[in-house]
């Protein structure tokens, strides 16, 4: 059988860490990336030209068998044309429910999956009608591409909502109820061509100025609620008809789930299965673009990650604590800029708990934020 060539849309981490699983898979990579400096242009071809170059995105799909993407924030017209020459997995809805707050609000609820009360903020009238059906303490957020907690305002009673819309320059915007959560976690989840579908073990997030800072699976909820968990993630994968991984976001507020957000793509809160799963999110996801089988999602052993956020401690002081691994991106350190992580798997949760303290500290000293 000839090679599969996969085509990647964004060349980042995410895209990087898809090409290190695609290799004993015998499967070639395609990157697409404005930057010359796209940290995957070390782990396969790269074409380096702008979102809106169609002469260079029509040269890309006649590389590729099967084109997925890494970010997803690609341009519409941009994609309607690789997707006329070529497959795109996952398709088309899975970006258009998702790329949207309000459509991937509206989707998760027709979808089954618990949401928070929520409003469409476009014209100053809105407003009111938004206070009215959310109440007073919510979050205002842009529609559309808002990451890692950027474009969004914390609103504390009803004179703050038009001040918050502002300070969003008036942007199209959802405002929704604030939802006084005990923890978040999210459930990364893949499904394969053939419809068949496997679910990671439930995560818990902790963030540090809206940027992930660490996961660690499974996360310390009841049984119920884990099941729960993991029947979102099938009603999410099966109502987009996806193909590939995805995560989605979830709150814990009085021991029940309320959706967040989805990523129609791989996700930081998936880096731990690299070690510490049976198959990582990555391999996974390239498994089910080209067609193949998908592989166990079982964790062997409690796992967890801690990022690298704007600096990397010496790789020496990483690989010292017992059971980690560093993974770098080879990306230039800036405050705020995700530069690597850590994994770090145990035999029991006690050992993991020690261990991980000692990499959240290594972390915290060499890490920047914005
Ligand atoms: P997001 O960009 O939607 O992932 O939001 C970034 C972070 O802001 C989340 O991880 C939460 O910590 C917090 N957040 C977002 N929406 C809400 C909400 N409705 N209620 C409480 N906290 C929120």
């Amino acid at each position: 059988m000839s090679t599969t060539t996969v085509g990647i849309l964004g060349g980042g981490q995410l895209g990087q860490m898809l090409g290190l699983a695609a290799i004993p898979l015998g499967i070639d990579c395609v990157f697409y990336d404005p930057s010359p400096e796209a940290p995957a242009r070390t782990v396969g071809r790269h074409i380096a030209a702008a979102w809106n170059d169609l002469d260079a995105l029509a040269r890309f799909a006649d590389m590729v068998d099967v084109v997925t993407f890494e970010f997803e924030n690609v341009p519409t017209a941009s994609l309607a044309a690789v997707a006329a020459r070529k497959p795109v997995r996952p398709g088309l809805r899975s970006l258009e429910q998702t790329c949207d707050r309000i459509r991937e609000k509206e989707f998760l609820r027709d979808a089954g999956v618990p949401v928070q009360p929520f409003a469409a903020v476009s014209t100053e009238a809105d407003l009111a009608i938004a206070l009215a059906t959310v109440g007073t303490h919510g979050v205002l957020k842009t529609r559309s591409l808002g990451y890692d907690g950027k474009g969004q305002r914390v609103v504390r009673g009803a004179a703050e909502l038009a001040p918050a819309w502002d300070a969003l320059g008036r942007s199209p915007s959802i405002y929704e109820a604030f939802v006084p959560f005990d923890r978040e976690v999210s459930v990364v989840a893949t499904r394969a061509l053939d419809g068949t579908s496997v679910v990671y073990p439930i995560v818990e997030n902790l963030h540090t100025q809206g940027i992930l800072f660490r996961s660690t699976a499974p996360a310390a909820v009841p049984d119920a609620l884990a099941r729960a968990a993991e029947r979102h993630a099938r009603q999410v994968l099966e109502g987009l008809g996806h193909v590939g991984t995805l995560a989605l976001e979830m709150f814990v507020a009085d021991g029940t789930l309320i959706a967040n957000e989805i990523a129609p793509r791989v996700h930081n809160s998936g880096h731990w299965t690299i070690q510490g799963a049976r198959t990582s999110q990555f391999e996974n996801h390239m498994r089910a673009v080209a067609g193949l089988p998908l592989g166990d999602a079982g964790a062997p052993e409690p796992a967890a990650m801690v990022n690298l956020i704007g600096g990397l401690p010496p790789i020496g002081e990483i690989l010292a604590i017992a059971g980690a691994t560093a993974q770098f991106y080879g990306k230039s350190p800036r405050p705020g800029r995700k530069v690597g992580h850590i994994n770090i798997v145990a035999p029991t949760r006690e050992m993991l708990v020690q261990r991980l303290a000692d990499a959240e500290h290594l972390a915290r000293q060499h890490n920047q934020l914005a």
